[in-house]
C-alpha cells in the first residue's frame, strides 16, 4: 500500500515537472538572423542549421514564392516586384514574418530568419514585435561570385534539391532533365538584386551592430558551416552568461570575437553552390 502510494506520488511528481518544464521558456533558444546577398549561400547554411539546432526556419523569399505559386492576394501583389528583382513592400513581408513567429514551433524551438530584414523599416518592425536576435550573421561574397552561383543554380522540383551547372551537377540524366531555373536567377535580375542588397545592407547591419558576425562566404559550404556553428555557439554562450552571473561557471570560456570567427577556415575561391 505504502509502495503504491509512493509510486503514485513519484508519477505525479514526474508529470508535474513535465508540465512545469513545458511551460518554461527554453534558456538557450537560438534566435538568429542570417543575411547576405543573393547567392551568398544562406539557403544551404539554413538547411544545415535546421538539421543541427532544430530551429524553425523562416524564409521570406520561400514564403513569397509559395504565395505567388498558389495565387493568393499577397502573391499577386508581390509577383511583379519579385520578377524585377525589386524588394516587395515592407508591409507584406512583415505580415508573413509575424504569422510565422506566432507558430508554436517558432516559440518552442527558436527561429532562424532568412531574407529578412532587408530594410531599416523591417528592422524597426521586428524590434516593435519584440523579436530581438541573439545573433545576426552575415555571409560576405563578392558580386561576381554571387552572380555566377545564382545564374548556374538549378532546382529539382521533385526533391527541392539545389544543383549547379558547374559546381554541383545532378547525379543522373533523369534528374538533369527535370531541373528548373528560378525566374529571378538571370543576369539582368541578379544585377538588380545585388544592387538592392548593397543599397540596404549598411543600414540593416548597423541596426544589429552589437550582434553582428560577418563571415567569408566565398568558400565551400562545408568550410563555411563550422564558422557559422562557432558563431551560433558563441552567441548562445554569451546569452547564457549574461542571463545571470551565477551561470558563468558553466559557460566554458569567453565568446569568440567577430575577428576570431572570421579567421576560422581558409577562404578560397568559388567552389560552392549557394
Ligand atoms: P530571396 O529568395 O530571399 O532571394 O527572395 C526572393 C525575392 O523575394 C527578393 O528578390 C524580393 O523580391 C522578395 N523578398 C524576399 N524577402 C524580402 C524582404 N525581406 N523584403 C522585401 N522583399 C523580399
Amino acid at each position: 500500500m505504502a509502495l503504491k502510494f509512493a509510486a503514485g506520488g513519484a508519477l505525479a511528481g514526474v508529470a508535474a515537472y513535465g508540465l512545469y518544464s513545458l511551460n518554461q521558456p527554453k534558456k538557450d533558444q537560438l534566435k538568429m538572423i542570417i543575411s547576405g546577398g543573393p547567392g551568398s549561400g544562406k539557403g544551404t547554411q539554413c538547411d544545415l542549421l535546421v538539421n543541427k539546432y532544430g530551429v524553425k526556419h523562416i524564409s521570406t523569399g520561400d514564403a513569397l514564392r509559395h504565395h505567388v505559386k498558389t495565387g493568393t492576394d499577397l502573391g499577386r501583389e508581390a509577383k511583379a516586384y519579385m520578377e524585377r528583382g525589386d524588394l516587395v513592400p515592407d508591409s507584406l513581408v512583415i505580415g508573413i514574418c509575424k504569422a510565422e513567429m506566432e507558430t508554436k514551433e517558432a516559440k518552442q524551438n527558436g527561429w532562424l530568419l532568412d531574407g529578412m530584414p532587408r530594410t531599416k523599416a523591417q528592422c524597426d518592425a521586428l524590434d516593435t514585435m519584440g523579436l530581438v536576435p541573439n545573433l545576426f550573421l552575415r555571409l560576405d561574397v563578392p558580386n561576381e561570385v554571387m552572380m555566377d552561383r545564382a545564374c548556374g543554380r538549378r532546382q529539382d522540383p521533385v526533391t527541392r534539391q539545389i544543383y549547379h551547372v558547374k559546381y554541383k551537377k545532378p547525379p543522373t540524366q533523369e534528374i538533369e532533365a527535370r531541373l528548373v531555373i528560378r525566374s529571378d536567377d538571370t543576369v539582368e535580375k541578379m544585377t538588380n538584386r545585388i544592387k538592392q542588397y548593397h543599397k540596404n545592407t549598411t543600414a540593416v547591419s548597423g541596426s544589429y551592430s552589437d550582434k553582428l558576425v560577418a563571415l567569408d562566404g566565398n568558400r565551400a559550404p562545408t568550410d563555411v558551416f563550422p564558422a557559422v556553428c562557432a558563431a551560433v555557439d558563441s552567441a548562445l554562450r554569451l546569452e547564457d552568461c549574461t542571463e545571470s552571473a551565477s551561470k558563468t561557471a558553466r559557460c566554458g570560456g569567453p565568446p569568440l570575437s567577430a575577428a576570431q570567427l572570421s579567421r576560422l577556415g581558409t577562404p578560397r575561391s568559388l567552389s560552392a553552390v549557394a
